[in-house]
């Protein structure tokens, strides 16, 4: 059963889950101008759609006194459901395996979030099977795994320091990707067209684990 502090650490990860939505809304034409260029131009309102469905799914959750394991795996399901498309089945596989490292019945470690967001980008290469170089948020997302580091961090605030560190690392990637032709997840016939733009997932993975970053060092 959820307890006091497992509660309290659940509408934490609720709060996160709101700045996602508030983020995803801000980006949306921009992400969706850069998917345009040489994708369908519907990364923006994927990622809108998706977020503002996990934010809700998790406000019901908390509201009915869920913890964080079933918090994160419903926010998961509602994100894939809600925004349809490729990348919001991956974020949504990647919230319900970084709630998989939690448990309902006690708050969360510093130690746990930085291993929920490792589980979360795992399971969106198993997903995917993308490699890196092909022009996809994974683009973003490894680099970003190997900023963070594999040791357990000495507290909370070891944690987002190494989380804010490890976004710039992946925003820097995200950028590089304007120089490289979409092989996986697009058009082949569009791989051209991409020259000099950015993939639009790895754009908004970095953005989300910057702004992540930033809220939890606060
Ligand atoms: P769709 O491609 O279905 O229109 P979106 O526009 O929301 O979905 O998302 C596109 C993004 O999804 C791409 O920019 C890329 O980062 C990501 N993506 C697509 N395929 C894969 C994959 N196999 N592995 C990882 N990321 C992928
Ligand atoms: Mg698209
Ligand atoms: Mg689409």
């Amino acid at each position: 059963a959820a307890t006091e502090e497992s509660r309290t650490y659940a509408a934490k990860i609720g709060a996160v889950l709101d700045l996602f939505e508030s983020v995803c809304a801000r980006e949306e034409a921009e992400l969706g101008r850069i998917d345009a260029i040489a994708g369908d131009g519907d990364h923006g309102q994927g990622m809108a759609y998706g977020s503002k469905g996990a934010a809700a799914a998790a406000r019901a959750a908390i509201e009915g006194g869920a913890g964080a394991r079933t918090v994160l795996v419903r926010a998961g399901d509602a994100w894939a459901e809600s925004a349809g498309g490729t990348s919001g089945a991956l974020w949504g596989a990647a919230l319900t395996a970084a709630g998989r490292v939690h448990s309902d019945d006690a708050a969360g470690t510093p130690a746990q979030t930085l291993e929920a967001i490792r589980a979360g980008i795992d399971a969106i290469q198993r997903l995917g099977g993308a490699k890196v170089g092909q022009k996809t948020m994974i683009d973003a997302a490894v680099p970003f795994l190997d900023a963070l580091g594999a040791q357990d961090p000495a507290d909370g605030a070891e944690a987002s320091r190494r989380i804010v560190e490890a976004a710039v690392v992946a925003r820097e990637a995200a950028d590089a990707t304007a120089q490289i032709t979409a092989e996986k997840g697009r058009s082949r016939v569009l791989g051209e067209k991409s020259l000099g733009t950015p993939d639009p997932g790895a754009i908004s993975f970095s953005i989300l684990m910057a702004e992540l970053g930033a809220h939890l060092a606060d």
